[in-house]
Parts: structure tokens; C-alpha cells; sequence
């Protein structure tokens, strides 16, 4: 593995088990040694700030930055031009017009920007114009190293274009590790989160669902052929199956963290797991050792 610009992806098959936890942590060790940019792709619910100790709804900061992501289209209507034939509304696959008073609409949540009424309508009176449907923000730390992330406005489609957007950002700085929060699931976002790994953490809980999320994870990542090592996130909420799963992935496990409550009250106080004195610190210090023992 190439030493410089290295990426690491920390991803799961479902949400809510210790990505961003993991994700935050990992990035403090590795930047106290390397120069580190820390990404969000998680453009739905982007939330590796509030793991880092930042309050993103704050006030705006000075330092930070917005960038506006226009990854979509939708249509204009000329109803000068328009003769109401209704053949955009036919021709809409999505539902998105609709024909009312003789005059075509649009539901903008339903359209999906794909240009058939533009291309159809004998009148010319159908024009695609960009939108915007996301931002990303640039944050600045009091740790050293920046942390990128995007979302996504309401209602607004797109994610994976947001996340390719945001890792184009994240390419515009320094770095010998960028640490990628990834999206979670298997779609589109996970795609454009783990495109271009040397790494893949996945993270799981020791459950039925967990176990069979990361089967399909895995599918992806495999696919892509990035190596990968495993994460057990309260390994003792069922310590049967976390011994089941650390046999299955044999080498590739990483290491595991227990369950405990405090880190909820942790994070709600805005305080990382590295700030705390809690067993999970010191159980992602020992997966960090270990991690660093994979890159060297
Ligand atoms: S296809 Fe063009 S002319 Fe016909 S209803 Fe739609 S906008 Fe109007
Ligand atoms: S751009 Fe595509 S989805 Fe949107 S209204 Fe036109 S045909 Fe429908």
C-alpha cells in the first residue's frame, strides 16, 4: 500500500452502529502523527462534527467555509410557448407533471431531472436549469486537521453526486491519510464514499441484522476489491455472536468496543470518546495500533 494520500473508509451496512464514533476517534489518534483530512460523506445525516466536539448548528464560524453543490436539473416551462398537448405529462416516468387549468406542473420533489419533457415538447417550451441541492462545508477544527462534510437540502435527490463533490473538496488538501466517514447501506453514497480506498473499516453490532448488513456491505467492498478489517461495536450486548463473526472474518478482525451508555452522554455534551476516560478510549486505542500495524 502506498504510504502518501492513503484513504481509509470506515463503513457499515446500516446506520446508528459506531461509524462516526470510530471515524472521529480514529482521525485524532492519526493526526497527532500524520497530516489528516477528516470527510463526512454521510450527506443525509452528516454527523462526524458533533463526534469531533462541534456544534455544526452553531452560529456560523469565520474560518469555515460553504460551498453550494448543484448536482441536479429540473424544468423551466415557457407558458408563452406551452399549447397544454400534455405530452411532457405523459411522458414524465416519474409523475412529476401534471396537467391543472390546462397548464403543466411540476411536483419538484417527485421530479428526478432526467430531461424526457425537455426533449419531448414540440413547442421548445421545456428548458432543464441547474439547481442547487446541496452544500458542503468546509469546518475548521481546534484539533489540526480540517474536517469536510456536505449535506443535502430536504427532499432533494442526488446524495452520491454530493459525496463525489465532497471528496473532491477534501482532494484539494494536503494530506497523508484522509479519513472517510462513509454513508451507510450499500447505494449510491457508499459507492462514492469507498471509490478510491486503500481501506475499509467495516463496523457492525453483534446482532442478527448486524451481522447479515455487513455480509452485504462486504459484497460491495469486495466488488471493488479494497482489503478490509472488522469492528465490533458492543461486542457484549451479545458476546456469542461477536465470537461467531470474529471467527468468520478470521484475519481481517480489527478489534471491539463494549457497550456503554456513558458514551451517549458523552456526545451529548459535545465531548469525544478520546476527551473521556471511558473503556471505549481505550478499546479505540488498541484498534489504532493494530490499524497502524495493517498501513505500515
Ligand atoms: S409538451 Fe410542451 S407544449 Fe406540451 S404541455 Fe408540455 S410544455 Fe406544454
Ligand atoms: S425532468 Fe424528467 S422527471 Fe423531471 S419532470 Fe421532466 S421528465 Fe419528469
Amino acid at each position: 500500500m502506498k504510504k502518501s494520500k492513503r484513504k481509509l473508509v470506515i463503513a457499515s451496512g446500516k446506520g446508528g452502529v459506531g461509524k462516526s464514533m470510530l471515524c472521529s476517534a480514529l482521525a485524532m489518534l492519526f493526526a497527532k502523527t500524520k497530516k489528516i483530512v477528516a470527510v463526512d460523506c454521510d450527506a443525509d445525516a452528516p454527523n462526524l462534527a458533533i463526534w469531533l466536539g462541534l456544534d455544526p448548528s452553531s452560529a456560523k464560524r469565520e474560518r469555515d467555509k460553504t460551498i453550494p453543490v448543484i448536482a441536479s436539473a429540473r424544468p423551466e416551462i415557457d407558458y408563452k410557448k406551452c399549447n397544454a398537448c400534455g405530452l411532457c405529462v405523459k411522458n414524465c416516468r416519474f409523475h412529476a407533471l401534471s396537467l391543472k387549468n390546462g397548464r403543466p406542473r411540476l411536483n419538484q420533489f417527485l421530479c428526478e431531472g432526467c430531461g424526457a419533457c425537455e426533449v419531448i415538447c414540440p413547442q421548445k417550451a421545456i428548458k432543464l436549469k441547474p439547481v442547487q441541492n446541496g452544500e458542503i462545508k468546509i469546518l475548521n477544527l481546534k484539533y489540526d486537521f480540517p474536517l469536510i462534510s456536505g449535506n443535502l437540502f430536504p427532499g432533494e435527490s442526488g446524495s452520491g453526486k454530493v459525496v463525489a463533490e465532497i471528496k473532491k473538496q477534501a482532494e484539494k488538501f494536503k494530506y497523508d491519510l484522509m479519513l472517510i466517514d462513509s454513508a451507510p447501506g450499500t447505494g449510491c453514497p457508499v459507492i462514492a464514499s469507498l471509490q478510491g480506498a486503500n481501506l475499509a473499516i467495516l463496523i457492525t453490532e453483534p446482532t442478527p441484522s448486524g451481522f447479515s448488513d455487513l455480509k452485504r456491505v462486504l459484497e460491495v467492498v469486495n466488488h471493488f476489491n479494497i482489503p478490509w478489517s472488522l469492528v465490533i461495536n458492543k461486542w457484549d450486548i451479545n458476546p456469542q455472536l461477536s465470537s461467531k463473526m470474529e471467527k468468520w472474518t478470521k484475519s481481517k478482525f480489527l478489534g471491539k468496543i463494549s457497550y456503554d451508555k456513558q458514551i451517549f452522554k458523552a456526545i451529548s455534551n459535545l465531548t469525544p470518546i478520546l476527551e473521556t476516560n471511558l473503556k471505549a478510549k481505550k478499546e479505540i486505542e488498541k484498534i489504532f495500533n493494530g490499524l497502524k500495524l495493517r498501513l505500515d
